[in-house]
């Protein structure tokens, strides 16, 4: 499955103590840290996003939500786009979808390869695929896609 981000926003809802500002060093640059590897990085506010950013109503509506989210009519933008630091760029919140034979959606695997999923028969799976799956998460996720369709599962 190609992954297509709908920019619906919920995965920076609480990013706010993960992307952290340090210093404004100018109208619109900051120097950050992305706290979870502890690298710095410069970020200037998108051109065509600078108007959406000088509104704080949102962040200050949301302090947990990562400084950088904005609203934009039905979307939540990040308005860093192009100097966002690179889990952020490759960040997939659905890797793949799973369901029945019958096309019941069973649940997800994040792209950090996570299963959501409440559905005993494929937790049971999971965890067997879990337990033989290669080491390396690119090497894993079409191989957990092949497992799981050969014990009888949809897998997009
Ligand atoms: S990665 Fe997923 S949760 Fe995050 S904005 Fe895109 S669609 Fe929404
Ligand atoms: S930098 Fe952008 S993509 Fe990353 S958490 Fe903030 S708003 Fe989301």
């Amino acid at each position: 499955m190609v992954f297509s981000c709908r920019q619906c926003g919920t995965c920076c809802m609480f990013l706010g103590d993960y992307i952290a500002i340090e210093e404004q060093t100018g109208p619109f640059s900051f120097a950050c840290e992305s706290v979870s590897t502890g690298t710095p990085f410069i970020a200037e506010v998108d051109d065509d996003k600078r108007e959406i950013f000088r509104d704080h109503a949102f962040p200050d509506a949301h302090p947990h939500a990562c400084r950088f989210l904005r609203p934009d009519g039905d979307l939540l933008r990040c308005t860093i786009h192009r100097d966002s630091p690179p889990q952020c760029k490759f960040y997939r919140c659905v890797a793949l979808r799973v369901s029945d034979k019958q096309g019941r959606s069973l649940g997800y695997v994040t792209g950090a390869l996570a299963l959501h999923s409440e559905d005993p028969e494929l937790r049971s799976a999971w965890n067997e695929a879990e337990r033989g799956r290669p080491r390396s998460d690119e090497d894993a996720e079409p191989w957990i896609a092949a497992f799981l369709r050969q014990k009888g599962f949809r897998v997009e």
